[in-house]
């Protein structure tokens, strides 16, 4: 499978806003798009930022709500057939099929610092749906789904500090006390999404 292998601090500086691709340094003073809030590139007069509209403002929508997510072209584009397909408002079911992927699921439990790192989490076989190991990030979660880190992996470093995080979850999930399980409640809906994205431009640029 093709992966970006780039700087993600350039996708946020691309999009013009933090997608949180790095964790704990994303809230710090440290984030590139603090110290360098221009798009990446040589910055001539010709390459300065100008205001974007029509296709380019769907296109960076797009762009911004993919790269999020940490998905490829072809990945991303599913998630748009699946919300086409089913009932109610395609963009707000593209974005509920987005956010219950297993690897942003265990990302907004707080079991990793980002979803990329989340990703690895479950790909190595660390997490376990309802007590059975997965290790499909793409993996959708439903309603009473228990996700938990496995026995096993608790004891690696990484998993150590978990039990003394304070993680603040969206409604749609219920971690438990020991900060190592947490249930999925709800099909997360369109204000459980925190960034800030305009649906609408990305279905217009799908349709054309
Ligand atoms: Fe984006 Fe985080 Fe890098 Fe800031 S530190 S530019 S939010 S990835």
């Amino acid at each position: 499978m093709a992966k970006y292998t780039g700087a993600d601090c350039k996708l946020c500086r691309r999009e013009g806003c933090k997608l949180f691709l790095k964790g704990d340094r994303c809230v710090t003073g440290k984030c590139s798009l603090e110290r360098k809030p221009v798009a990446p590139g040589p910055h001539t007069e010709a390459n300065k930022r100008v205001k974007p509209f029509g296709y380019a403002v769907q296109l960076r929508e797009k762009q911004k709500v993919k790269r999020a997510y940490g998905l490829l072209e072809r990945q991303f584009k599913k998630y748009y057939f699946e919300g086409k397909r089913q009932k109610g408002a395609t963009g707000e079911v593209m974005l509920s099929l987005l956010e219950r992927r297993l690897d942003n699921t265990v990302y907004r439990l707080g079991f990793g610092v980002s979803r990329a790192e989340c990703r690895q989490i479950v790909n190595h076989g660390h997490i376990l749906v309802n007590g059975k190991r997965v290790n499909i990030p793409s993996y959708q979660v439903k309603v009473g789904d228990v996700i938990s880190i496995s026995e096993k992996s608790l004891g690696l470093d990484m998993f150590k500090e978990l039990k003394k995080n304070k993680v603040i979850t969206p409604k749609w999930l219920e971690l438990d006390a020991s900060n190592v399980s947490g249930k999925v409640i709800a099909i997360p809906d369109r204000s459980d999404i925190d960034l800030n994205i305009a649906e609408h431009l990305i279905i217009e640029l799908y349709s054309r």
